[in-house]
């Protein structure tokens, strides 16, 4: 992977920060008791204090702090036990309050760190440089009537979590590799949910291009990108616009872009604004929040096992390779699938038929690990009757297909349809003399030095026993025969 671009006058780099909001898995909001289902009609689920009524006063929901917390920690990241909500003031119809209650210089998570599991086997750290909690605002829907828009505020006040990257990523790529271990870590937290569709993780994509070895360049910040590919193109779309513009002779402005996902493009928004312009002033109704550090040990302790430390075990105790470990652990399901068929079992072979065979049925039916048509049981029988014997690599995938279709285990597959392999050598050999004395000729030409046929005759003899027959022997047997 190329991590630059090439310009007119020598290559450029790119460098990428993100902004994550990340909607707490919680069952009410952040400073008040409302319900935060996704997809409730307009409007249910709003309390006097998410609809700004003057005189309400916020109370913090603990559970959004514990989940801030928990992933504050799965980023490896510092827990400030003292923290501080501000109003960062703006006007927005959607946004009752003329404010929205956040933390601004002292968030409740500091730095961490992420690692990112790159194709090619190895490691990259990214730095964290930040966790705060905020509320999210309501939405104005502009698509529901001609000429009146309308506001729904079941999101308004519900907590989010906003996650700062250090300025470390180089490609689109490295973005696209951040989300996916970001989200997998909320995941397995359950401190979000992680849908991008349904707006549950949101990312600002900040990008800026230079030659390499300069300062950092001056950056765009693209707003809400709701994908993870859209991800990847808005930043290479970015990346082009900003050194078309420098190779020309011009300066890239600050400003906040949109990305425009029909025409794969990005467009102005707004100048950037800067911190002064929102005024923040810490919220006079809420005191700071102090964290007792044993609370925070009592989270810590309680942490359920990590992507990093899963694939770290998984590498250990079953031999794989770090990047086949992390496709496994990339989602939780997934590598408590593997470790179900794997367990007693041969670790490798069991690698190799969930991420071949398994996954590419899983991908060709559209379905997942959770409602798959073969359980972990079932897999785990067919690889049994590998290991001993009963059935050849081959038979194998003919049995899986069978398991499929039928839903059967394959040991009634394998006794139903005849597919034991014959691992017997008297049987095995009497196929091969039968072919070989079908094919004088061509076992002359094979003993005057015309190696190539060899194959041609495993072919025959396996075609003679209906691909029952155990390669391994019919390769020995043939050898000896021939030789
Ligand atoms: P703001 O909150 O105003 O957007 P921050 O300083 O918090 O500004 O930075 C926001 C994001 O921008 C961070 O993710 C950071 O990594 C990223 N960033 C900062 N400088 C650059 C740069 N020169 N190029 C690309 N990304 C940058
Ligand atoms: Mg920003």
């Amino acid at each position: 992977m190329n991590a630059l671009i090439d310009g007119t006058n020598g290559p450029w780099e790119m460098v990428i920060g993100l902004e994550v909001h990340a909607q707490v898995t919680s069952e009410a909001k952040l400073f008040s008791g409302a319900a935060t289902a996704f997809g409730a009609p307009p409007n249910t689920q709003v309390s006097l204090v998410d609809a700004g009524f003057p005189g309400m006063l916020p109370v913090i929901n603990a559970r959004c702090v514990a989940q801030a917390v928990r992933t504050g920690l799965g980023l490896k990241a510092t827990i400030n036990h003292h923290s501080v909500f501000d109003r960062k003031n703006y006007f927005y119809a959607d946004l009752p309050q003329g404010y929205q209650i956040s933390q601004y210089l002292q968030p409740i998570v500091g730095k961490g760190s992420l690692i990112l599991d790159m194709p090619d086997g190895s490691s990259r750290e990214i730095g964290i440089t930040r966790l705060h909690l905020e509320q999210d605002a309501g939405k104005s829907l502009h698509d529901q009537h001609p000429s009146l828009s309308f506001i729904d505020l079941n999101r308004s006040g519900i907590a989010l979590m906003e996650i700062v990257s250090e300025p470390d990523m180089r490609t689109a790529e490295e973005a696209g590799l951040y989300l996916t271990k970001l989200r997998a870590i909320l995941r397995y937290l359950g401190t979000c949910d992680g849908n991008m569709e349904e707006g549950s993780m949101r990312a600002d994509v900040n990008v800026s291009v230079r030659r390499p070895g300069d300062a950092f360049g001056t950056r765009c910040e693209i707003k809400n990108v709701n994908s993870i590919r859209f991800v990847k193109q808005a930043i290479e779309y970015e990346a082009r616009r900003q050194i078309a513009i420098l190779e020309d002779g011009g300066t890239i402005h600050q400003e906040t872009r949109l990305y425009d996902a029909g025409k794969g493009v990005t467009r102005s928004m707004r100048s950037k604004e800067d911190a002064h312009d929102y005024r923040y002033f810490p919220d006079p109704d809420l005191l700071p929040l102090v964290l007792e550090p044993a609370w925070v040990e009592a989270l810590k302790a309680d942490l359920p096992e990590l992507p990093d430390e899963k694939k770290a075990r998984l590498i250990a105790d079953y031999g794989l390779k770090p990047y086949d470990a992390w496709v496994l652990v990339a989602e939780r399901e997934q590598a408590a699938f593997f470790e179900a068929v794997a367990r007693g079992r041969d670790a490798r072979l069991a690698a190799s038929w969930v991420m071949g065979d398994f996954f590419a049925m899983l991908n060709r039916l559209g379905k997942t690990v959770t409602d798959s048509p073969v359980s972990a049981d079932a897999l785990g029988g067919l690889l049994d009757l590998i290991a001993d014997n009963t059935l050849s690599g081959r038979l194998a995938k003919e049995v899986f297909e069978a398991m499929i279709e039928t839903g059967q285990p394959a040991a009634a597959i394998v006794e139903e349809r005849g597919l034991r392999q014959v691992t017997d050598s008297g049987a095995i050999a009497g196929a091969i003399d039968a072919v070989l004395t079908r094919n004088a000729d061509k076992v002359a030409e094979y003993r005057a030095g015309k190696d190539k046929l060899f194959g041609f005759f495993v072919g025959q003899v396996m075609k003679a026993t209906a691909g029952k027959a155990n390669p391994a022997a019919v390769n020995e047997l043939l050898k000896a025969r021939l030789g």
